[in-house]
């Protein structure tokens, strides 16, 4: 199988406003407005033990429309997108994007769901017409580059590491293997930029 090298583009507009008081949980947003993967439990049970390796827990919720919210709390919407990065300005590989725009109530991580379909070596299809071995497959990946952005979009200052769920170029590997490594620094970036 073809193993093709995916850029991971971040976007820093302005500080992270996630930062609230007393958090004991991370609240993410899940939006599909295309129905593009369906299968938002795959998602989630594959992004939930991830997070927990960085030490919060994720209280889901799944919305209808991207929109902000007037909540002042740590949220994040995580947008699956029907576009190509190109059409951002983003390299044709990137599969995702952070957004923290200046003073937002709420920031967004962007999932570009053609690359990551290309990137796990299948073509555009729709998550329902999936078989269910490639449903498992794009669902574990979808929820891979999800953590990373999150980790973004909490800890902008970290960037990237040397190997695991932070590596800078997440490979067909990385995003299907078994599991994937949380390495302590991020670890220790992410909680910081969640909790203080
Ligand atoms: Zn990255």
């Amino acid at each position: 199988m073809t193993r093709r090298m995916v850029l991971c583009v971040v976007i820093l507009m302005g500080a992270a406003t996630l930062r609230g008081e007393d958090l004991r949980a991370l609240e993410l947003v899940w939006l599909d407005s295309h129905g593009l993967f369906p299968d938002f439990e795959r998602v989630r049970s594959e992004a939930d033990p991830i997070f927990r390796d960085l030490g919060v827990t994720v209280r889901w919720e799944v919305g209808t429309d991207p929109r902000p919210s007037l909540k002042e709390e740590a949220r994040i919407q995580v947008v699956l997108m029907p576009s190509e990065p190109s059409g951002w300005g983003l390299s044709a590989n990137a599969m995702g994007v952070v957004l923290l725009p200046e003073r937002s109530q709420q920031d967004s991580v962007y999932l570009f769901y053609g690359p990551i379909l290309r990137n796990v070596g299948l073509g555009r299809k729709a998550g329902a017409m999936l078989e269910p071995r490639a449903r498992r497959d794009v669902g574990r990946a979808i929820a891979r580059v999800l953590v990373h952005e999150v980790v973004h979009a909490i800890a902008p200052n970290l960037f990237h590491a040397d190997e695991g769920v932070m590596h800078d170029a997440l490979l067909i590997g990385a995003l299907l293997q078994r599991e994937i490594e949380v390495d302590r620094r991020t670890k220790e970036e992410f909680l910081r930029g969640l909790f203080e």
